[in-house]
């Protein structure tokens, strides 16, 4: 039975890193005319009303997209990704926070195709109504990881894949990294993102000695962390790790997490950024 929702969380510090990178990843892939397969394996909703009942209970949006909201940064990538928000917001006012679907959507072309797999039923009936309208892209109620698997390698020949489980089955964080051995065997070329919560160390520094040890080529790791890790329960970190990531992300994201880190962590705060596994 799955309980996570998204909307609880939306707009968060984990979701600016996590749409941080994936705007990166997308505006680089879609420079090039060929067509290209992006494939979301945990869509959720698509889109979120920070107003509604779900998002003021947690108001977790106040420690991510608010802090970011008036800030003019020197980095293009940060700016990029706080004018992509407000794209989805109108009169200077944020009230709307767009899920991975919905700024995926903004980047695909008529060329492109977009594959969303979501399990829980009504987020699933949310995304259908907020990805409506586009031949080329098609929502699913299935399994994503197995879904995923299904679309390799991809017509187009080219792929980029966000792996974005809520890890409420402790299950998730092997199935992500034998999924990504699996999709890799398929189509070694695409370009795979996995988004991670630090709730317990031990079990991030487990998914990287495995993928590290997977033969996977060509791996990042970006992360940051609001504060220190802890032994008490909760998140305190997040992080995205990419596999064949476009050629210049590292030094953006080296350039653009010390900041993020003084926007919005506590003292105890700090970010990685990391090339796992070279070319
Ligand atoms: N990617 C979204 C974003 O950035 O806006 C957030 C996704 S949320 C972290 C994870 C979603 O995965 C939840 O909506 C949950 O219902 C869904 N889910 C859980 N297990 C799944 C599975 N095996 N296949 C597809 N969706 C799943």
């Amino acid at each position: 039975m799955l309980s996570y929702r998204h909307s609880f969380h939306a707009g968060n510090p984990a979701d600016v890193i996590k749409h941080l990178v994936l705007a990166q990843v997308l505006g680089y892939q879609t420079i090039k005319d060929k067509p290209l397969d992006y494939i979301d394996t945990h869509s959720g909703a698509g889109f979120f009303e920070l107003a509604a009942d779900d998002a003021q209970k947690t108001q977790e949006y106040l420690d991510g997209i608010a802090k970011l909201w008036q800030h003019h940064s020197e980095q293009a990538a940060l700016n990029d990704y706080i004018a992509l928000i407000k794209a989805f917001n109108t009169d200077e006012q944020l009230a709307f926070y767009p899920g991975s679907p919905k700024i995926a959507e903004h980047f695909l072309r008529r060329q492109d195709n977009g594959w969303f797999f979501e399990l829980h039923p009504r987020d699933l009936a949310l995304l259908n109504g907020n990805m409506q309208g586009k031949r080329s892209i098609r929502v699913r109620g299935e399994n994503g990881f197995q879904g995923l698997l299904g679309l390799l390698p991809p017509a187009s020949r080219r792929a980029c894949v966000l792996i974005d489980p809520p890890y409420e089955i402790k299950d998730d964080y092997e199935t992500v990294v034998n999924t990504l051995i699996k999709a890799y065997k398929r189509f070694a070329t695409g370009t795979y993102m996995v988004w991670y919560p630090v709730v317990e160390r031990a079990r991030i520094d487990k998914m990287e000695a495995d993928l590290i040890a997977s033969g996977i080529r060509n791996i990042q790791l970006f992360e940051l962390a609001t504060q220190g890790d802890t032994d008490v329960h909760g998140m305190t970190a997040s992080g995205m790790i990419v596999i064949n990531p476009p050629w210049k992300l590292k030094q953006t994201m080296d350039a653009v997490l010390p900041e993020l880190v003084a926007l919005l962590s506590q003292a105890s705060g700090f970010y990685r950024s990391e090339q796992l596994v070279d070319e």
